[in-house]
């Protein structure tokens, strides 16, 4: 896809801090990072999102993310993982060429990796949100 900034990642078109890379996946350091090691997963084909990409990529996708968190926690030490998609603008999606967030945490890092405004939603609000998605499934 022109223009598309991960596209040319992949193509070795612009320069980044590929940490793996095979026929499908390439997986690179984000350049302003939520935590020391904190990498994206990018499929070399480009779809735009969690609504774009065929099952059988992001099956494929979640192979290659598990085993990116399992190396990361192990050769940095991290206590814990975390794994972020950004689905649309709404969302905080900047890039939009699916990737994974893969997030090392350690103790105490104080890293902001989701939002804290949390809103406050009532018991019956609740419900209604819980039919609207429950009979849309
Ligand atoms: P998102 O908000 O989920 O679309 O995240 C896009 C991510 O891509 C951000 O965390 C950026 O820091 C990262 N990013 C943008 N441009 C580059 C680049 N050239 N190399 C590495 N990471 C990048
Ligand atoms: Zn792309």
């Amino acid at each position: 896809m022109e223009n598309c900034i991960f596209c040319k990642i992949v193509k070795k078109e612009i320069p980044a801090e590929i940490v793996y890379e095979d026929s499908k996946f390439s997986v690179f350091l984000d350049i302003s990072p939520a935590s020391k090691g904190h990498c994206l997963v990018v499929p070399k084909e480009h779809h735009k999102d969690i609504f774009d990409i065929p099952d059988s990529m992001l099956k494929e996708m979640s192979l290659m993310i598990k085993k990116t968190a399992n190396t990361v926690k192990n050769a940095l030490k991290a206590d814990g993982i975390n794994i972020i998609f950004n689905n649309g603008r709404s969302a905080g999606q900047l890039v939009f060429h699916i990737h994974a967030h893969v997030i090392p945490r350690y103790e105490k890092d104080n890293a902001l990796v989701y939002t804290v405004n949390k809103p406050h939603v009532s018991n019956e609000q609740m419900q209604e949100i819980k039919l609207k998605i429950l009979s849309s499934f």
